[in-house]
């Protein structure tokens, strides 16, 4: 388990172990988060595909979150992913940012059925955002325009923000505030 990486809210690296121990989850487990496991196949997929897996303290915080009150499973699109694998999306026409919140280890990719449940999920993520005191950004509205049902959540504000961890690496601007798109 030594390819699981856990960025802390303060943007130190910590172990699964380690995590396991801060977040109150089974020692020795393949939980990640209370209501996420390592089984994940988006997770299997990103462990085998990169050899590693990085994830962030606040992310979790609210995926859990968004788990508890919508109270059914989430099935994630997309999670980690390369420079090369970007730069790969971006030449293949895709919609691809040159500076990626999922190359960042910052973003999660949600899965949708429809549009009510899209508009559905966005609202109790902004509610779940709001009571953990976490800022997110939020995309699916352009999304939805294309035919694509899925929601992208980061929490690029809790770490690129002025006065957090990662202010000083380069990024863009707009990482700094919550903002829905
Ligand atoms: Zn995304």
């Amino acid at each position: 388990m030594n390819a699981i990486t856990v960025i802390l809210k303060n943007g130190q690296f910590t172990t699964l172990k380690e995590w396991h121990e801060k977040y109150d989850l089974k020692a020795g487990s393949d939980q990640i988060g209370k209501h996420f496991s390592l089984k994940e196949p988006k997770f299997m997929q990103d462990l085998k595909e990169y050899g590693e897996l990085i994830v962030n303290e606040q992310l979790i915080r609210v995926m859990d979150g968004l788990r508890e009150t919508l109270g059914v499973p989430l099935k994630i699109n997309a999670f980690n992913r390369s420079n090369a694998k970007q730069e790969q999306l971006r030449r293949a026409g895709y919609r691809a940012a040159k500076f990626s919140p999922h190359v960042a280890k910052m973003a999660v990719d949600i899965d949708t059925d429809s549009i009510i449940q899209t508009r559905e999920r966005v609202k109790k993520l902004k509610e779940v955002s709001s009571k953990l005191g976490i800022k997110i950004r939020i995309g699916y509205e352009e999304y939805l325009q294309a035919d694509q049902s899925f929601i992208h959540i980061d929490v690029c504000p809790e770490y690129y923000a002025k006065g957090k961890p990662f202010h000083s690496k380069p990024h863009p601007d707009v990482w700094e505030q919550s903002m829905t798109w």
